[in-house]
């Protein structure tokens, strides 16, 4: 039996509303392009079967609060996006609002070039977490408004039942690629209206029946 080498990170946890439990994160997929006016705003149209990508659990930032604005980037955007924690047997555990920020210069420069976009959407403090309401709290999640502020001023606007592939279609999908674990998050997409973010701003996310969430550029 040998001994760690270094005392590895605290584990990223996300607080359980109404529970004296937490929920130990793993790995974070994202769907792209899963409402359709932010699919056309993206350049693209139709519905395109699911496409995802992935962020490290390190870039939650739990319950929001002060977001540092990351480096490398002159165009951060805001995504808010309906977050679908996976428990036991990969079933639904319940649902967060998240925020997928996006440095959309380099992810933009990327695809141009052909290259993985990763560095776009990966940074400290890139997903932004709600706590969690569990499933059994929330009586659907097939229709709902979904909505962004920035500094007060309604920037996104949507409703869950505009989501071109639905929460149980993206599980079964995401399934066919890989086996889902207890603790994966899925972000679903986000409805049109994404834009920049600058230091000083203040985002308020919400996701009706499910919740809210705050953070402050600094
Ligand atoms: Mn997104």
């Amino acid at each position: 039996m040998t001994l760690p080498a270094f005392t590895p990170p605290a584990p990223m946890t996300l607080p359980i509303r109404g529970g004296d439990r937490h929920f130990p994160v793993g790995r974070l997929f994202c769907v792209g392009r899963n409402y359709a006016a932010h699919a056309r705003e993206m350049g693209s149209s139709g519905r395109e079967p699911p496409f995802f990508f992935m962020k490290p659990a390190s870039a939650v930032l739990p319950l929001g609060g002060d977001l540092a604005y990351p480096p490398l980037t002159a165009d951060l955007h805001h995504e808010v996006e309906l977050v679908v924690a996976l428990g036991e047997g990969a079933a639904i555990f319940g649902y967060g609002v998240g925020l997928d920020l996006t440095r959309r210069d380099l992810q933009g420069a990327a695809k141009k070039e052909g290259k993985p976009w990763d560095m776009g959407k990966v940074f400290d403090h890139a997903a932004p977490v709600s706590a969690l309401v569990p499933a059994s709290q929330v009586p659907g999640i097939d229709k709902g408004r979904i909505a962004l502020s920035v500094n007060g001023e309604m920037r996104q606007e949507g409703d869950l039942s505009e989501m071109i592939w639905t929460v149980p279609e993206i599980i079964t999908e995401l399934s066919r690629y890989l086996t889902l674990l207890p603790g994966d998050l899925i972000f679903t997409g986000t409805p049109s209206g994404v834009g920049p973010i600058q230091r000083g701003d203040r985002l308020d996310g919400m996701v009706e029946g499910v919740g809210e969430l705050s953070v402050r550029v600094v």
